[in-house]
């Protein structure tokens, strides 16, 4: 299996670090052409969302990704990359990819004007480490939406169709389930169309 990774700025390197731990191939996806490779999913790192859109507008990569990602390309977005695939962000007047049924609000999350770390049951994986890191949250869904994770009441992980994101920082830890679960997502997904 064969992953991309967006690598224009934010933490995309502990995602590698963590694939290849898993035993998943990786590449780095800095330019417009990269997006042309095959690949079997995608990951966006945190970092900064609004630098991260910026610099998908300003080379050329925002339309091309944005109509992978409606054509199915499986995604794991964290953190920022959360708040690139929301259709709506509360306290910002742009979103980005917006291909996600949920509302995000940005860095508006409690005491995470740091971070903190805590740990909490995330789907069925039992608890599982969560840093967070100037995090979003999830405010709330629409019907398609499968909520994963809440901590303090707040929406902190979700999954819809191809897409699954994390207010908090897996890659961070040696904890590999969560990105283990976005492996499954994968291959149960080329199950089911057939490749
Ligand atoms: N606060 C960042 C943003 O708006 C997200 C933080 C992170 O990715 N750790 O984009």
């Amino acid at each position: 299996m064969t992953l991309g990774v967006l690598a224009l700025q934010g933490a995309f390197l502990e995602h590698e670090k963590m694939l290849t731990g898993l035993g998943a191939d990786s590449f780095e996806i800095r330019q417009k052409g990269d997006l042309a490779r095959p690949l079997d999913g995608l990951i966006i790192p945190g970092g900064e969302s609004t630098v991260q859109g910026k610099l998908l507008r300003d080379l050329g990569m925002f339309l091309p990704l944005k109509e992978k990602i409606e054509a199915g390309l499986p995604v794991f977005g964290t953190c920022a990359g959360l708040l690139l695939l929301a259709k709506k962000i509360e306290n910002d007047d742009r979103c980005h990819l917006a291909v996600m049924d949920i509302v995000a609000h940005r860095n508006a999350y409690g005491r995470q004007l740091g971070s903190f770390y805590t740990e909490a049951p995330f789907a069925d994986l039992g608890k599982i480490p969560m840093t967070f890191i100037r995090a979003p949250y999830i405010g709330s869904v629409r019907e398609g939406v499968e909520i994963l994770a809440s901590v303090e009441g707040k929406i902190v992980a979700a999954r819809q169709k191809n897409l699954l994101v994390t207010a908090f920082h897996p890659e961070l830890h040696t904890d590999g389930r969560v990105h283990r679960y976005f492996l499954d997502m994968i291959e149960n997904s080329k199950r089911e169309s057939g490749f």
